[in-house]
């Protein structure tokens, strides 16, 4: 591969890194490394050809590109525009991936066909490595794939905006209570559709654009002209790959406008709660607001990294969670799980989230609360592991505390 060649005659995003360090302290993967070579500058240096005797073809640069859980968070801090999350797509693209990427990312590919979570189950037996990730999908079928038996069946007890849910891999085939808990919580109904997949952020970072473009056109053509005011998803990271469908399409794409009006209408749960609190959606129809009552212990709210750098949502869930009278007792950042970087990165994914853990355990945290499906997937292995607080989705916990009850989850 010539994944440094490349970055180097790519201009490295534009602009010049200064090595002013503003990225190291923010960066999840050099803060569990100490690894320069690890930090954003380091990635530069390295991709940027500032090592000549660097083999551009040799474990160094694929270890290093692999390295990175494309959170944003250093070009957050950048002022010399540094896009490195775009410089180590770049160099993953150019390089391909590995081969258990690849197949981790084709079983994510057949989308909502039934088998995948049978294909899930056997991989999980294969991969030792993975079998707590897989071990965890479901003995049923995806929610899309459950349609024909009424998945959209809640009760509507409200009238509202016609919505539509994208489900999201792992809530489809591993988290299914996160997605019903988002359901559940819209009075006015949430219908799935057929035809939805990936969101192909997944092939997206790991440098298959083709795969990604693929699941992109699948989807805009599941939600196009079906007359959605809003496509809700309980996922932070599907929510920010979903409105960059528009800027992601190649020049002269013929489904542009589909995208952009596909863009427009998604939702993150957190913003659509956000609306409920200052009164332009209807709330939950079991009493409002006022419902909600504060969870007993103590809670973290996790704000995962694409909700904070992706979305930039991050304000209206903290006003949201404000007008509803919520308080949490801690904030956690990164989780340390970036998808491809838990399977390439396991140890570095495992330091950053048992840090996290062990700061809750020091506060007293029984509960962490999160709305990105890979962040509450990360929490769930914490706790089928090693001992770590309850992880609950936004939505789960808001009904739980609704309804006085601790139990789902
Ligand atoms: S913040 Fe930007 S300019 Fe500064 S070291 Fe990091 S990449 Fe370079
Ligand atoms: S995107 Fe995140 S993990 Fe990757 S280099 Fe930047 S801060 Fe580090």
């Amino acid at each position: 591969m010539a994944a440094a060649k490349e970055m180097k005659k790519d201009g490295a995003g534009g602009a010049s890194c200064v090595s002013c360090g503003a990225c190291l302290s923010v960066c999840p993967a050099y803060r569990a490394s100490f690894m320069e070579r690890l930090a954003p500058r380091g990635k530069y240096a390295l991709l940027s050809g500032v090592s000549a005797d660097i083999d551009p073809d040799g474990p160094l640069i694929h270890e290093t590109i692999s390295a990175c859980l494309q959170c944003g968070a250093c070009s957050a801090v950048c002022s010399a525009g540094v896009d490195t999350c775009a410089l180590v797509r770049r160099a993953r693209s150019q390089a391909g991936p590995s081969s258990l990427v690849r197949m981790g990312l084709e079983l994510l590919d057949r989308g909502p066909v039934s088998g995948t979570g049978l294909a899930l189950r056997l991989a999980g037996r294969l991969l030792s490595g993975l079998s707590p990730l897989l071990g965890m999908v479901q003995d049923k079928r995806g929610l899309t794939e459950e349609l024909p038996k009424g998945v959209k069946g809640l009760p509507r007890t409200a009238s509202g905006p016609r919505t539509a849910l994208f489900v999201g891999c792992v809530q489809n085939y591993l988290l299914q209570d996160a997605a019903v808990a988002v359901m559940e919580f819209v009075p006015w109904g949430v219908e799935i559709l057929e035809g939805q997949g990936c969101c192909g952020l997944a092939a997206l970072s790991a440098g298959m654009e083709d795969m990604a473009l693929s699941q992109m056109e699948r989807n805009i053509e599941a939600f196009s002209d079906k007359g959605f005011d809003i496509l809700l998803t309980g996922c932070a990271s599907c929510a920010s790959m979903l409105k960059r469908y528009p800027k992601l399409l190649p020049d002269g794409h013929p489904m542009r406008a589909k995208a952009e009006a596909l863009a427009g209408r998604v939702m993150e749960f957190s913003s659509l709660l956000a609306e409920m609190a200052r009164g332009r959606l209807p709330f939950s129809a079991q009493g409002g607001p006022r419902a909600i009552q504060p969870h007993g212990g103590k809670n973290a709210l996790q704000v995962p990294c694409h909700q904070r750098y992706g979305l930039g949502t991050i304000e209206g869930l903290k006003e949201a969670a404000s007008l509803l009278g919520i308080e949490f007792d801690m904030e956690l950042g990164c989780c340390g799980f970036g998808g491809t970087f838990f399977m390439r990165h396991k140890g570095l994914s495992e330091t950053i989230r048992q840090e996290a853990i062990e700061e809750c355990h020091r506060a007293g945290i029984d509960t962490i609360v999160t709305t990105c499906s890979g962040c509450l997937l990360n929490w769930h292995l914490a706790q089928r592991t090693r001992s770590g607080p309850r992880p609950l989705h936004l939505a789960q916990y808001l009904l739980n505390s609704q309804n006085g009850s601790h139990g789902r989850g």
